[in-house]
């Protein structure tokens, strides 16, 4: 058995509380590790190795910094096939997904690499007589990130390169159900040359982040995880007096207008719901369907989910891998039976698939006729169901997205540039596809939501990261006139 202990000043250091939790390859449903949770004495020994990295870390050239940045992306790169490896194993997405989740990361350290630029403050001269003002951006210390199973490798990527290109230090606790692809990034990190202590590691569970949230020397936390646990985390932290971002839930919609490329709209969404088998902030989990479309729609999309191939992520052929867990596999079957209970017609069930051995898998599911009241559609189920609504206009399809608490993201499938330009503007939420079912940002934008989809002020990577990782110092300077300076400097009033 596999055992995975913190990272701390570059070194693991095994967990001494005695607490562990399994990790399991999801497709054979076998444990395959044995993961360290720290007590609150780790977590404060931990934080305080990065207390003691931060004060020099903070001043290091921007010259080193951005060489550092460099080798580390290079090394992530080389690496990209053992990082997506470790992501198939512990997560279960087919591996051109754990390629694509790496790809995506990469961004990441890349638009850190360009911190000279992103670091640059404003100068103003002679903004009074004789009197100059500019502003320098500042580390704020230690800053913390927790985060979610889904990702692993992306999201704690979405943070790390920028905290510490910013010249903060960083504990990481990541999720404790696929621990291994941020500790091996967390070990290229080291292997970059960045000095220990700037990145370090930690495990576990509530008692970890409720020590994190608290503790004096964390001066920002970024969150990334369920609707419920951001507004906790933004909470405690907020209480404690700690800068806080807590990307949380999301249920996307995609509305498809009546004139809309219907293969197009079709391939979208069947890869955007059961893409990486559901489990995305992003992932689209309600179809509108506007018009008379919906049975075109229902119609294509189940086609489509005919020759969708399920199995091992490790299998070439598969396009959908298991759920993360065998509770979270038990628990997205039990919604597809309340859907029906309910009064949606279940066009395709995917507990009728069959799967051989003891692996998390369920099929994919499409419930048709689905309304606002239901449970399926009020929840985020975070698995392989569309939820497909008939809305009759696109006024309503707009009021859907707007009535609901969630506003991560949405896309709008039509050949109109005038209903795509109206939808751009009338969609309640932070990023918007227009035909693009799942519109995750560049690393030089910026990514996160609105309403129960983020708790904070700012969202994450990007120039929000930039500006969510410092603080700004603004000096205001004059000079005594060096014409009335008592030596002679040369200047004509002098002689
Ligand atoms: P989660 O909220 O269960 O866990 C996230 C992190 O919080 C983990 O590190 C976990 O250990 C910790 N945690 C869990 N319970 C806790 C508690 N009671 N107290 C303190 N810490 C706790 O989320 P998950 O199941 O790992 O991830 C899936 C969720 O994340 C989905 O809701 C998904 O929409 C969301 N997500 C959002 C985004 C986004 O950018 N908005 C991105 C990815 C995932």
């Amino acid at each position: 058995m596999h055992k995975i202990h913190h990272l701390v000043d570059g070194q693991p250091m095994v967990g001494a509380s005695g607490r562990t939790s399994p990790v399991y390859n999801p497709a054979t449903g076998e444990q395959t590790g044995e993961l360290d949770l720290a007590d609150v004495g780790e977590v404060d020994a931990i934080v305080a190795s990065a207390r003691k990295a931060f004060e020099e870390w903070k001043n290091l050239s921007v010259a080193k910094r951005t060489r550092l940045m460099f080798r580390f992306r290079e090394l992530v790169d080389s690496n990209a096939n053992e990082i997506a490896q470790r992501l198939t194993a512990e997560h279960g997405k087919v591996t051109s997904d754990s390629m694509g989740e790496v790809a995506r990361a990469i961004e990441n350290i890349e638009y850190a690499c360009g911190l000279a630029e992103h670091l640059k403050g404003g100068y103003n001269e002679n903004a009074s007589t004789g009197v100059d003002v500019y502003t320098v951006q500042r580390p704020l210390g230690v800053v913390a990130g927790i985060t979610p199973f889904n990702f692993p490798a992306m999201v704690p990527l979405w943070m790390i390169p920028n905290a510490v290109a910013c010249g903060n230090t960083f504990v990481l606790k990541p999720s404790e159900k696929d621990p291994s692809a941020p500790m091996f990034i967390a070990e290229l990190f080291q292997e970059a040359g960045f000095p220990p202590g700037v990145l370090n590691v930690v495990h576990g569970d509530k008692v970890a982040v409720d020590r994190l949230l608290e503790h004096p020397d964390v001066k920002a936390v970024s969150f990334v995880g369920s609707t419920p646990i951001a507004k906790y985390v933004h909470q405690t932290a907020s209480a404690n007096g700690k800068r806080v971002q807590a990307l949380a839930g999301a249920k996307n919609h995609m509305v498809v207008l009546p004139d809309a490329d219907l293969d197009m709209a079709a391939d979208a969404a069947v890869s955007a719901a059961y893409g990486s088998a559901g489990e995305r902030c992003m992932a689209i989990s309600v179809a509108v369907a506007v018009g008379g479309i919906g049975d075109e729609l229902v119609d294509a999309v189940r086609v489509r989910m005919d020759k969708l191939s399920i199995g091992s992520g490790t299998d070439p052929a598969s396009e959908m891998g298991p759920l993360v867990t065998r509770e979270h596999r038990d628990k997205v079957a039990r919604y597809i039976g309340i859907g029906a209970d309910e009064g949606a017609t279940v066009v395709v069930d995917g507990r009728d698939t069959r799967f051989e051995g003891d692996g998390f898998f369920i099929g994919t599911t499409l419930i048709d006729n689905v309304t606002t009241d239901m449970t399926v559609y009020r929840d985020e189920i975070f698995g392989p169901v569309l939820c497909v609504v008939r809305a009759d206009t696109y006024q309503e399809a707009v009021d859907l997205i707007s009535a609901n608490p969630w506003g991560n993201g949405t896309a709008i499938f039509t050949r109109d540039g005038g209903a795509a330009r109206q939808f751009q503007e009338d969609a309640d939420a932070g990023m918007v596809g227009i035909n693009v079912p799942v519109p995750v940002p560049v690393g030089y934008h910026s990514f996160g939501g609105w309403k129960d989809s983020l708790f904070g002020d700012t969202t994450i990577y990007g120039p929000e990261g930039f500006r969510f990782y410092t603080r700004p110092k603004v000096i205001t300077s004059r000079w005594p006139d060096p014409a009335e300076s008592t030596v002679n400097l040369g200047f004509p009033q002098n002689n």
